[in-house]
């Protein structure tokens, strides 16, 4: 059985008044949800304040990004090493990252590889655009990304990651992709993908979420389906009431 996970993408919302706020709110809502795995994950500079505010929760803590190399003269970077101080997930290879950071499978790849070295556990995330969608080329962009972007990737050891299947045209639009469309993607492209890079066994194992305009009232659809681990929330995340009914009904199908 896979522990369903729910992790908020605050993205680049939130000061440290404003996150101290948040999770105050969220924190004695939360603490009631059991068999979910909650994940926040607030800009670099919220880190340290939520860290404190989580502590002794059943709530993670993750980053949006970071830089592959552990240091070195890259301004305004952040590494693995100074993460793994604070944080214990970062979601890695968001579509916003690659479309405005130009990201690509090679730099997505070297940061999956270093956050494990780092005992990270990276939130990959793949997904189609609109115009992949509409020229029904998605089961050949998400197979290239999982392939490319997880590449030499060892998860022996128990190292852990997860995939969150994002579509690029449900990203912030209010326009969700059917639960049962984002599961065949799961159940025919990501985890045959995860099959071929880790094993048959592996890939039953492998957490994948759906990401894509998730809210209180349309989550639980998307929990009833076999391949649909939880979610990635962007812009509900920030609303306490609406993430904590997303992470109740994630609970109610666990
Ligand atoms: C995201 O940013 O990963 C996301 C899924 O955003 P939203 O929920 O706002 O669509």
């Amino acid at each position: 059985m896979r522990k369903p996970l729910v992790a908020g993408n605050w993205k680049m919302f939130m000061t440290v008044a404003e996150a101290r706020h948040l999770v105050a709110d969220l924190v004695p809502r939360l603490q009631t949800v059991e068999g979910v795995q909650i994940v926040l994950c607030p800009p670099f500079t919220d880190l340290l304040a939520v860290a404190a505010l989580l502590e002794g929760t059943n709530i993670g803590l993750g980053a949006q990004n970071m830089h592959w190399e552990p240091n070195g003269a890259y301004t305004g970077e952040i590494s693995p090493l100074m993460l793994a101080e604070l944080a214990k997930y970062v979601i890695l290879g968001h579509s916003e990252r690659r479309t405005y950071f130009h990201e690509t499978d090679e730099t997505v790849n070297r940061k999956v590889k270093a956050a494990l070295e780092y005992g990270l556990i990276p939130i990959v995330c793949v997904g189609e655009s609109l115009d992949e969608n509409e020229s029904n080329r998605t089961a050949e962009v998400v197979s290239r990304q999982m392939l490319k972007g997880l590449e030499g990737v060892d998860l022996s050891g128990g190292k852990e990651i997860v995939i969150a299947y994002e579509p690029v045209w449900a990203i912030g639009t209010g326009r969700a992709a059917t639960p049962e469309g984002a599961n065949q993607v799961l159940a025919d492209v990501i985890r045959p993908a995860l099959a071929e890079l880790f094993g048959q066994e592996m890939s039953q194992v492998v957490r994948v979420l759906y990401g894509g305009s998730v809210k209180g009232d349309n989550a639980a659809q998307f929990f009833t389906m076999p391949d649909i681990d939880g979610a990635l929330v962007g812009g509900a995340s920030l609303k306490a009431e609406d993430f904590t009914r997303i992470a109740q009904a994630a609970a109610s199908h666990s």
